[in-house]
């Protein structure tokens, strides 16, 4: 069993095996399902495990609901079944257990010219899957029910304490139920809330690399259904039953008509920003009935309220239901609630602070507790609080969450089962074993491939043109000698076709009277309406993109000059582009309006900024922050102090590489013009559970 027991040699290798087990539904009807058990290997890194050839199946669980309701009903009962699936999984299992038996499988690579021979030692890691599946995977009583002893397949935490995040719950040991099944103590089993039966991993035979918790400890939960479909929808439940829903009926409610009306506002708005890693923000069936909602998209749905609970419009219509307090507490929750959940997409994570976010987890389902204050169904009392608890320990076990998530392997359910699966005869008792002769037909014709060396990279594209730096539509500024001889004038036209749109007026006035006046007749000054930094960003600026709404986007500048080495010194404020102009070498040096001198030639930007950084930016707590394009009394006094206009509008030409990151903003509804709500880039949302996980241990004020 101990990998060590016959002593390692030289060359072995541990290789760890991961599952995946989840059922999936192939035809409409529900007739034709399947559920395979996948598994993969731990010495590949994430990015080769998401692939859906990494992954191969060792069995298809055969449907046992192939009976009629009455059959069903009475010929066979759900302990039955569950014992039936255990011996399926063993015999899935055989082979694994086979493999392990011969004492590794030799394997040989060259890895930087130097030819290897290694023995890979094969254990099972873990297995990937949902909370009711692995419940299934430990021989667990499926009840949600308080009267169900206990709640956790991991501790043994007793179901009526498992909304107390500080419970000193025990783990559970294999060793210890194993002996109760053998020895027939039903009423010892019910205490446990397991169920007598030979679980398939408790087989001695199979190697799981001696974890002392055996597969109570092997299925970790993951953050898509503890967390997504879990804490996400029971927190936004509990928003709107703040707002006025009531949980046990149907009836419409007004106010949620009104907020469902914004977030759709809100959502495309959204959709039109440079970063990209924003979750997905636009629902057509608004964000109240959550059940046309899939897991991922509840992060959108957070981060919508989130930002509605500082838009003025809708924060004025939460105020008449709750008070400002109350409301402070939600933002602080929406807030941490993202900020974890992009801490547990991290693909590294110090161990020390692994270790130290216990404490914040549990501070964090205590609030969770306290703010969402649930009433109806089981309470507070429901699974999907307890088991964060032991995301650390997981963390510690099989590193980042990421590595558990479910998400990517549900996604290949479509190459690996469903694919085959449509070249069957769709009968369904024969299902899983034609599904399976595809599979394997098909593995057998890539290896032959293969093995012919057949090439079916498609052929490259010709030369790379080489790069021009004006990118989407392109316009030219011409100036030419007014008729009096002493301004000049300046005329817009654009390059590309069918676009009409001007840019607005204010912006072509104030460059003629900054920079065009300066110009000798007859010059061209060229621009465009894009413009991509680090291959990763795209920045729009265009005043009817696709003929439809103006799009400009904001992103953050660094006004430090670039040559602070101090990251945190930095001094970046958002500004949003207007377009993008070329600076040519007639136009190095002069002076724009007596702010900057332009330095030198290349692609800028000209934007319109805020005054001052948002607030904070050293505290990364906030993901949601309001600015203004106008000015605050505050800065009206100080522009007074240091003799610059209060009316002059905050425009400036900036060369491109001051860009310093991309930000989303939105107007501010029912605020003044020129308000705004900033979410930060999603890229820094973890940073927000980093410093809470720091503030819980009194690191950081
Ligand atoms: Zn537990």
């Amino acid at each position: 069993m101990c990998l060590l027991s016959d002593g390692p040699r030289p060359n072995d290798v541990l290789c760890p095996l991961i599952m995946y087990l989840d059922r999936i539904c192939i035809d409409q009807h529900g007739r034709c399902s399947l559920e395979p058990g996948y598994a993969t290997l731990g010495i590949w890194n994430v990015a080769t495990r998401n692939k859906a050839e990494a992954w191969r199946p060792l069995g298809y669980i055969p449907n046992l609901y192939l009976l009629s309701k009455n059959e069903n009903k009475f010929r066979m009962n759900s302990l039955e079944k569950l014992r039936m699936y255990h011996e399926i999984l063993d015999a899935m299992l055989a082979s694994v257990v086979k493999l392990q038996s011969k004492g590794g499988v030799p394997f040989s690579f060259t890895y930087r010219g130097k030819r290897y021979d290694v023995n890979l030692k094969v254990f099972l890691m873990f297995i990937i899957g949902d909370t009711e599946g692995h419940d299934k995977l430990c021989g667990r009583y499926n009840s949600r029910a308080l009267q169900v002893k206990r709640v956790c397949r991991h501790c043994d935490i007793p179901t009526m304490d498992c909304d107390n995040a500080f419970y000193p719950w025990r783990h559970v040991k294999p060793d210890a139920v194993h002996s109760l099944v053998v020895s027939n103590d039903l009423e010892g089993l019910k205490a446990m809330s397991q169920h007598p039966l030979k679980n398939a991993f408790y087989n001695s035979k199979l190697d799981i690399g001696g974890n002392p918790r055996g597969i109570h400890g092997m299925t970790p939960g993951e953050p898509l259904h503890v967390v997504d479909l879990g804490l996400f929808k029971y927190g936004l439940e509990g928003f709107f039953i703040c707002l006025g829903m009531n949980p046990k009926s149907k009836a419409p409610c007004k106010i949620l008509m009104e907020l469902d009306s914004i977030a759709r506002r809100i959502g495309r708005f959204l959709s039109h920003q440079s970063d990209r890693e924003l979750p997905r923000t636009y629902f057509p069936f608004g964000v109240t009935a959550g059940t046309k909602l899939s897991g991922h998209e509840y992060q959108g749905v957070l981060l919508v309220v989130l930002i509605m609970c500082y838009m003025e419009e809708s924060r004025s219509m939460f105020l008449s239901k709750m008070s400002v307090s109350v409301l402070h507490q939600w933002i602080r929750l929406l807030e941490l609630l993202l900020g974890w959940r992009y801490w547990l997409k991290k693909a590294s994570i110090p161990r020390l602070e692994v270790e130290q976010s216990q404490l914040a987890t549990q501070n964090l389902m205590m609030m969770f507790k306290s703010t969402v204050k649930r009433n109806h169904g089981n309470g507070s009392k429901f699974p999907k609080l307890h088991l964060p608890c032991h995301f650390s320990e997981n963390m510690v076990d099989f590193g980042v969450i990421a590595n558990v998530d479910s998400g990517p392997p549900e996604s290949n359910h479509k190459p690996n089962a469903k694919a085959p699966s449509q070249h069957t005869q769709m009968r369904a008792e024969s299902f899983e074993v034609q599904t399976a002769q595809r599979y394997v037909e098909n593995l057998i014709i890539d290896f032959a491939a293969d093995a012919l060396h057949i090439d079916n990279t498609p052929a490259t594209k010709a030369a790379i043109l080489a790069p021009d730096i004006l990118r989407g539509a392109r316009f030219v500024f011409e100036i030419s000698e007014g008729c009096e001889g002493d301004i000049n004038v300046v005329s817009f036209e654009w390059k590309s076709k069918a676009i009409s749109e001007p840019y607005h007026q204010q912006y072509t006035d104030w460059l003629t009277r900054h920079v065009f006046s300066k110009l000798t007749p007859g010059t061209r000054v060229r621009g465009c309406t894009e413009h991509k930094r680090h291959d990763k960003f795209l920045f729009r600026a265009h005043p009817s993109y696709r003929g439809h709404n103006q799009w400009h986007d904001w992103a953050t500048f660094d006004w430090s000059g670039g040559n602070i080495d101090q990251v945190d010194d930095r001094v970046c404020i958002p500004g949003q582009i207007v377009f993008f102009l070329e600076v040519t070498e007639e136009m190095v040096g002069i002076d724009v309006g007596g702010e900057m001198i332009l330095p030198s030639t290349g692609l800028f930007a000209l934007i319109e900024s805020l005054e001052d950084p948002l607030p904070h930016p050293g505290k990364r707590s906030e993901l949601v922050v309001k600015g203004s394009k106008c000015l605050t009394t505050k800065q009206q006094k100080k522009r007074r102090r240091d003799g610059r206009s209060v009316r002059a509008p905050n425009l400036y030409l900036v060369p491109v590489e001051s860009i310093d990151e991309p930000i989303s903003a939105i107007p501010n509804l029912g605020g003044d013009p020129g308000d705004f709500v900033f979410v930060r880039p999603v890229n820094t949302w973890s940073d927000c559970f980093s410093d809470y996980i720091a503030m819980c241990h009194g690191s950081l004020d």
